[in-house]
């Protein structure tokens, strides 16, 4: 059984006053221990994120990290540092780093490697855009990410990633794919990994969607058969929401 997974990604929001508002607000709600939680902060607020969540079932994890452990790359931070805070997950891949910041495929990919031989889970984001969906080349897109992403990532390993299928559309937008259009994505991704690897490790494969997900949506989605959690920006910056998801079961 796959163990349902939601995780907040901060972006760039919650300075540390903020941030130590959040969490502890967050730490004092009762949330289901059946869904796995985590929250995927700025830099600068993962020592308040390790401090506040230490002996809570909340991880916390990194945005971005460029792949070398150490050394003259001004601005980044490393998979050893993410370790050595705490960190359980780092998003890579995201579209906004990938369209803002220029990241391809060949980059993530060694950014996935480093991230696996660190011990950290890769939270994999991948998803086609507007002009690209309307096109009907969502599949085509995906593939093309998952299969350079992945590259050389071992059958062990893979079923240590967490997918995001993002379409870029819905992410930040307040439009949603309906949780038909989602599903049927997560689940193209899964036989991809089927594919790629074997049926055992797609079977093991934990894939999110995020696009919008809200208090509102987020029953209906998780409701589907390869769904397996969400990946949410707006909606994880409201302790309130932010709970109402982790407990859609309740
Ligand atoms: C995201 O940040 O990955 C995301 C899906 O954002 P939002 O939930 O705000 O659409």
């Amino acid at each position: 059984m796959r163990k349902p997974v939601i995780v907040g990604n901060w972006k760039m929001n919650m300075t540390v006053s903020e941030a130590k508002n959040l969490l502890t607000e967050l730490k004092e709600k009762n949330l289901d221990s059946e869904v796995e939680a985590g929250v995927c902060t700025p830099a600068i607020d993962l020592t308040v994120a390790s401090n506040l969540l230490e002996g809570t079932d909340i991880g916390f994890g990194g945005q971005n990290m460029y792949f070398e452990e150490s050394g003259a790359f001004t601005g980044e931070i490393s998979p050893t540092m993410l370790k050595d805070i705490g960190a359980k997950y780092v998003i890579l891949g995201h579209s906004e780093r990938r369209d803002i910041f220029g990241e391809d495929d060949e980059l993530i990919n060694k950014k996935v490697l480093s991230a696996l031989d660190h011990d950290l889970v890769p939270i994999l984001c991948c998803g086609e855009s507007l002009e690209e969906r309307e096109a009907n080349k969502q599949e085509e897109k995906v593939k093309s990410q998952l299969e350079a992403d992945l590259k050389d990532v071992s059958e062990d390993d893979i079923k240590e990633v967490i997918i995001a299928y993002e379409p870029i559309w819905a992410i930040g937008t307040g439009k949603t794919a309906s949780a038909e259009d989602a599903d049927a994505m997560c689940g193209y991704i899964r036989n991809l990994i089927a594919d790629l690897y074997s049926k055992e490790a797609a079977d093991a494969v934990r894939i999110q969607y995020g696009g919008s997900v809200k208090p509102a949506n987020v029953k209906e989605l998780m409701a589907k058969e390869n769904i397996d959690g969400a990946l949410v920006g707006g909606a994880s910056l409201k302790a309130d929401d932010f709970e109402a998801l982790v407990n859609h079961r309740k």
